[in-house]
């Protein structure tokens, strides 16, 4: 554990905090009367320098999770509750109802090379291995590079097909996001999380205005049948139903993997004791996790094959996943592409060829692909964005790059 804090520090943490004792010992202890106000007064002017160095130079002064992310929190939040919306406006709305349902499945932590249907030796996605071989209704770009290795900026990316390596990060609070380009076109818009019951990943409370339901984590149960339930739900919506736009943040398979299955279900063994210091034993109870957790879920999900007649599914996520290999003690937020590499897949008809070559798609392809299910004529798409899934160019777009936790820019090369 040790070795795993040293990798969350970061020496540049000290100079806020330096700033911060500079400030004290020059306006600090004087006279007694007015020490707390002079205190509180240098306390103060550490927040502000933050959230300027924040809001207006563009300048991170968190480093890691030392003091000053906790002191940098604090204004941020003040500043982003009170900051107006910078999205833009789609500019357009159609008449005409929508002829499909569409439903974006976004995935926690779950690495696509854990899942059989890409080939993976343990049978962990049992169902849908059964799906493609006996069915026209899956296409799978197998594996596939995270916009990012952390769950906010992945998140952020997906939800306004902003693009690593060719657009700046901070366009994910100005370009619209997917919800209005889906209210533009007259669907139904439902966001269901089942991780949490606030905004976490990239959309602010403005963004409310195109979500017309918000589903949230204390109304799935918040246990580890939420995803499950959150299926149930899905599929009886889309049910004899056209025009729902649906976006869903599963629970996934988060770190402790055990406490993300039953216990009687194990069917690989043993679970370590210790992490990091049995890093050879750490797939068991993720695939434990990945057979117990997707697999029910798209079970739950497509138990009427049916509702693929006029529903898309596209299922992604957020990022990978290190599983410790190759001496790394960290989880994921990092640069290894094993938490860059995610599942990509659709189900439904009509669906566009997929390729057997792994990393030929990545998450800057998801939004314009949501775009083309949804009929968005080209003339209303406000950005360049990558092409999409239905497009013959998406495969030659050259290089990958994804964003680490800290924002900084990573080439993706393939493991
Ligand atoms: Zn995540």
């Amino acid at each position: 554990m040790e070795r795993g804090g040293a990798l969350y520090f970061d020496w540049r943490f000290i100079l806020p905090v330096l700033g911060f004792g500079i400030v004290l010992l020059v306006f600090g202890e004087r006279e007694k009367k007015t020490n707390s106000a002079r205190q509180f007064g240098a306390l103060f002017l550490l927040l502000m320098v933050l959230c300027f160095s924040y809001t207006f130079t563009g300048i991170s002064l968190s480093f890691g999770t030392s003091v000053t992310s906790f002191y940098q929190t604090i204004p941020r939040f003040i500043f982003d509750e009170l900051r107006p919306s910078a999205r833009a406006d789609v500019g357009f709305q159609q008449s005409v109802a929508p002829k499909n349902n569409i439903v974006l499945v976004i995935d926690e932590s779950i690495r696509g090379d854990h899942l059989s249907i890409n080939g993976y030796r343990r049978d962990t996605t049992p169902f849908l291995d059964n799906l493609s071989q006996n069915t026209d209704l899956v296409r799978n770009w197998r594996l596939a590079v995270a916009g990012a290795t952390c769950s906010y900026p992945s998140n952020a990316l997906i939800l306004t097909g902003v693009r690593p390596g060719v657009d700046e990060f901070r366009m994910v609070e100005t370009h619209p996001t997917v919800f209005q380009y889906a209210k533009a076109m007259g669907y139904e818009t439902v966001y269901m999380d089942a991780q949490t019951n606030t905004f976490w990943n990239g959309l602010a409370p403005d963004d409310l205005e195109y979500i017309d339901m918000w589903i949230k984590a204390k109304d799935l149960g918040d246990d580890i049948q939420s995803d499950f339930r959150a299926a149930d739900w899905i599929a009886k919506a889309v049910t004899n139903n056209k025009g729902k736009f649906i976006v869903l943040n599963k629970r996934g398979v988060h770190f402790l993997y055990e406490n993300s299955y039953p216990a009687d279900i194990e069917t690989w063994r043993p679970v370590p004791g210790e992490y990091t210091s049995q890093p050879e034993l750490v797939t068991n109870p993720y695939d434990n996790g990945v057979l117990y957790n997707v697999n029910t879920f798209f079970e739950r999900l497509l138990i009427d094959l049916q509702i693929l007649a006029d529903t898309t599914i596209l299922y992604t996520s957020d990022h990978g996943q290190t599983l410790f290999e190759n001496g790394v003690s960290w989880l994921h937020c990092n640069y290894t592409p094993m938490e860059a590499t995610i599942p990509l897949l659709m189900l439904g008809r009509n669906l566009p060829a997929s390729s057997d070559e792994n990393f030929l798609a990545s998450h800057s392809n998801i939004l314009p692909t949501l775009l083309d299910l949804m009929d968005v004529p080209d003339k209303f798409r406000l950005y360049p964005y990558a092409p999409s899934l239905f497009s013959p160019a998406f495969d030659v777009a050259g290089e990958r790059w994804f964003f680490d936790g800290s924002l900084r820019l990573i080439e993706f090369h393939s493991p």
